[in-house]
């Protein structure tokens, strides 16, 4: 049984806040960029395909344009040479924007503690939720993009707007 969304009703009427309608629209039609570099990726495939399949949480549609995604989903091993790239992609997304970085390598650099690995994306861009594993299974990066959605739910209309996302930004030099 699915719950109903938070509101108010009475006869003949339903009514809710316009924050949560919208956070309510916006956390199930998802867009993700999979920015996928190695063995990750191939977890997400089977994530995407008919026995997972991410399409029941309205993200179907992949977008490998980022000003037409939301959520960016880093997965696999990123050199050091390819962190610029990310930056950029990031940078190019519109708010308001998401990140996920899944697997242990886009988190922390996982098993490769070597001088050409970022040791986590987290050192170029700010990132929302972290998925473990080496790799994850579909069930965990479902488990993921289902935080991803808790936050899309709860966050403001305008979160670019609060001083704590601000706060966030300034940290990574981003305006
Ligand atoms: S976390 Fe493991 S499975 Fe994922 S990209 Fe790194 S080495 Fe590959």
């Amino acid at each position: 049984m699915v719950e109903p969304p938070r509101g108010f009703t009475g006869e003949g009427f339903f009514t809710m806040k316009l924050s949560e309608a919208i956070g309510l629209a916006r956390s199930n039609s998802i867009w993700p960029l999979p920015f996928a570099t190695s063995c990750c990726g191939i977890e997400f495939m089977a994530t995407m395909a008919a026995h997972y399949d991410l399409a029941r949480f309205g993200s179907e549609r992949l977008s490998f344009s980022p000003r037409q995604c939301d959520l960016i989903m880093v997965m696999g091993t990123i050199a050091k040479k390819m962190a610029p790239i990310l930056r950029q992609v990031y940078l190019q997304m519109a708010e308001p924007r998401w990140v996920m970085a899944v697997g242990a390598c886009a988190s922390s650099g996982g098993i490769f503690d070597t001088y050409s690995v970022l040791q986590g994306i987290d050192q170029v861009i700010p990132v929302d939720v972290y998925v473990p594993g080496c790799p994850p299974r579909p069930e965990a990066i479902i488990d993921g993009f289902m935080r991803i959605q808790d936050l899309v739910k709860q966050e403001d209309i305008r979160r670019r707007n609060s001083d704590e996302y601000k706060h966030l930004l300034n940290e990574y030099g981003i305006q």
